[in-house]
């Protein structure tokens, strides 16, 4: 599933190669991906105009679009993408060279079935723009509500980072997972993030000492950095460990699975385990 790094690619890909090529079609009939949008709605608003910016927040794309060519015509609306769980952007080049970029190789031993083209921007110079999506959770719909997420996770500032996490009683997973808290991790970066910080997917967020919080921070700036220079959320240290019987590249402990925010979980059962973060009510823990 395209996380933070994978979503990147795919809003790089846009950037270097779909901007400022003239959109003379739409294929929006997917009404389950352009929802709320009808069909018919996205073609109308976006042929004629060119993409002319690619912005990212999270998991959410967003390109800005250009008037439809009278120089007093005022820009466009925004085109918001969302890649979903199997979702990839193919920009097909003027010359038909083909680049790709978004979820990870997983449908790529399949063959490819004309219908998980969702979305097509079909350009004047004969290349297109595709959300690409066996799955078919993406979405692409106009003018997205980019506020209602949290500050991007590669963006996220210390200070921010411990105000959004330590609020509530929640387990600690499923707020690095609340994309309106902070956006872009998913489930496997959430668990490198922990196994990295040594912090139990289970900790309540109101539990969490300062040196956690702190150890929290610096796993997602290093679990994000690693992710985007080996090419994505599926090369993390513990991904070869994510199977029954599997044990921590770190101590060699058995790690546990277990559903935490309602996702798939697996952690160390020594150095993450939920004793050693228990809540302590101590004067000294309270002023850290
Ligand atoms: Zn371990």
């Amino acid at each position: 599933m395209p996380e933070l790094p994978e979503v990147e690619t795919a809003r790089s890909l846009i950037a270097d190669q779909a901007l400022h090529r003239r959109i003379v079609d739409v294929d929006d009939s997917d009404s389950y991906v352009g929802r709320p949008h009808s069909p018919g709605e996205l073609r109308s608003a976006l042929t004629g105009r060119s993409l002319i910016a690619a912005h990212r927040r999270g998991k959410t794309i967003w390109l800005e679009t250009s008037g439809t060519g009278d120089a007093a015509a005022p820009g466009g609306p925004e085109i918001g993408i969302h890649l979903g769980m199997s979702g990839r952007i193919v920009v097909t080049g003027p010359d038909g060279s083909v680049a790709e970029g978004g979820d990870p190789h997983r449908y790529e031993a399949r063959p490819r079935k004309a219908e998980w083209s969702r979305f097509t921007l079909m350009f004047a110079d004969g290349g297109s723009l595709v959300l690409f999506d066996p799955r078919r959770l993406g979405r692409v719909r106009l003018n997205p509500d980019i506020g209602a997420l949290g500050p991007d996770a590669a963006q996220v500032t210390p200070a921010e980072f411990r105000r959004l996490i330590t609020k509530g009683t929640i387990a600690v997973k499923a707020r690095l997972l609340d994309q309106s808290k902070i956006a872009g991790v998913g489930n496997l970066l959430a668990d490198e993030i922990l196994w990295q910080a040594r912090v139990s997917p289970l900790a309540r967020v109101d539990s969490l000492s300062s040196v956690q919080v702190n150890r929290l921070y610096r796993a997602l700036k290093s679990v994000l950095e690693s992710a985007k220079a080996k090419g994505g959320a599926h090369t993390g240290d513990i991904i070869a460990a994510r199977h029954p019987g599997g044990t921590c590249p770190r101590d060699g402990a058995p790690m546990e699975h277990g559903t935490v925010g309602g996702r798939s979980t697996w952690w160390c059962s020594r150095e993450q385990a939920l004793v050693a973060e228990q809540p302590r009510r101590g004067p000294k823990t309270r002023a850290g």
